[in-house]
């Protein structure tokens, strides 16, 4: 593509063609199509630890460790041995096994949920966690926020009508308009818009969704004590609090985004969400939460909700491995890894001359790049005012000096354990020239978020 790269992007580029061939956009997720970035996407044929490396033998220090999973980096060797053990045995029965009770166990013992149901992705986490706080609650109306992400759940791609507290609109064609006419979908860290919210709809609300700290727009943290305050105003208003750690879990902290919040402040959310770090690679996820809630799901209760590779042994055998090995060491070690980048990038953009911000949420950042010098990003709206051009040079920058950022300017910056001193100074040895490629784009008006 632009030649840049040591050993170019000719296979990559092939490989890309025959795909559009036979899968819709050439990819098999939108944002990995790079349509936000321009350029080819990279075919990746290995990882280990901190690196990629793609069908051309370029290698690159991966800040996107698969959008989350990828705690302990690429291929960790006792991962990697508790998974081919586990399918030595087989790779699925369609039975109870011991791998998922030891993981619910986990993942019991580290959040504040009572009981766990594992599914095969995020987006069925929320999907049946939300169809469960609806059969519980016998309500139908869910509350959502503007630039939180919880999967493609029909009732969820929904975008802002006009003015608060009014019913969604589809955000994609093909939901159609009754999935999202039960859906509010209201400004992020907006009180006042809960509040509105609750006082018109409140006997009919089911649930309140959000992100536990948002990854899917940039990161936008909770101001402090708005989790606290959705969970109080659903409690009061006989609504079930659900908070999505589908990224957040297991990553921000040991005990995920309620590890800095809830168990610092002393609530809990009723359903949490979970996927990601949990599946340690292999597509399992969970939602779970107050035993009472949880006993409402079948075969217990009256709520439907099944899945023929939930509980993967192989899956949750990976995901058990996983969280074994993420103890405190692993996430001091992300934080101090994550305060580095974040003063490096900082300092190379003003170095340049750039606006920007840097966002941080626990171990995970974001870079939003306005044109204007801007205090701090606290919702969609705020995010959404960036200069993508910049970002896109920057983007490019650094992928041809071999790192590999988020193709997105909407997206979170993810490290692991294998980050070590060695990797983070490939990232910051890269860092002046794509400042410098980006102080190049002129300013422009804002324009609309891209592909994700
Ligand atoms: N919730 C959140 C917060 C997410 O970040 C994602 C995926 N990025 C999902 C849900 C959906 O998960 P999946 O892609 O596994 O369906």
């Amino acid at each position: 593509m632009t030649g840049h790269e040591p050993a170019g992007t000719t296979a990559s580029e092939a490989l890309f063609a025959r795909a559009h061939a036979v899968t819709p956009g050439g990819v098999n997720s939108p944002v990995r199509a790079f349509n936000a970035v321009g350029g080819t996407p990279r075919f990746i044929e290995s990882a280990r630890g901190a690196l990629l490396t793609d069908v051309d033998g370029n290698e690159y220090v991966d800040l996107v460790c698969s959008w989350g999973p990828m705690l302990l980096g690429h291929a960790h060797p006792e991962v990697q041995a508790a998974v081919s053990e586990a399918v030595a045995r087989g790779t699925s029965y369609g039975t109870p096994t011991r791998p998922e009770v030891e993981l619910a166990e986990e993942i019991v013992a580290r959040t504040p949920v009572d009981m766990v149901r594992f599914v095969s992705s995020g987006t069925e986490a929320t999907m049946s966690a939300i169809r469960l706080a609806r059969g519980f609650t016998g309500r139908e109306l869910v509350v959502k926020f503007a630039g939180c992400y919880h999967g493609h759940v029909d009732a969820l791609l929904a975008a802002a009508g006009s003015g608060l507290a009014t019913f969604a609109v589809p955000g994609t064609p093909g939901v159609p308009a009754a999935s999202t006419a039960a859906t509010l979908v209201l400004p992020y860290n907006d009180r006042a818009a809960v509040e509105a919210a609750f006082a018109e709809h409140g006997d009919a609300i089911a649930c309140v969704i959000t992100e536990a700290s948002p990854g899917n727009m940039g990161v936008v943290p909770p101001e402090p004590g708005f989790n606290a305050f959705l969970a109080e105003t659903c409690t009061r208003h006989g609504a079930l609090f659900v908070s999505d750690e589908v990224m957040t879990g297991f990553r921000v902290s040991r005990r995920g985004q309620w590890g800095l919040d809830g168990a610092v402040e002393g609530w809990k959310p009723d359903l949490v969400t979970f996927g990601k770090v949990m599946g340690g690679g292999f597509p399992a996820a969970a939602f779970g939460g107050r035993a009472d809630v949880m006993g409402m799901l079948s075969p217990e209760g009256p709520v439907y909700q099944a899945g023929t590779l939930s509980g993967n042994p192989v899956a949750t055998t990976a995901g058990l491995a996983t969280l074994r090995l993420a103890t405190d060491d692993v996430y001091a070690h992300l934080d101090k890894a994550a305060d580095r980048l974040v003063a490096e990038v900082g300092s190379a953009l003003t170095e340049a001359g750039v606006p920007h911000l840097v966002q941080r949420g626990g171990t995970m950042f974001s870079v939003f790049l306005h044109d204007e010098p801007t205090a701090a990003v606290r919702d969609f709206d705020g995010a959404a005012a960036q200069n993508l051009d910049r970002f896109k040079a920057f983007f490019h920058a650094m992928l041809d000096q071999g790192v590999y950022l988020p193709p997105s300017a909407f997206e979170a910056w993810f490290l692991s354990a294998a980050h070590d001193d060695a990797a983070l100074d490939r990232v910051v040895a890269a860092l002046p020239a794509a400042a410098r490629a980006a102080a190049a784009v002129p300013a422009v008006s804002a324009a609309p978020r891209g592909d994700s």
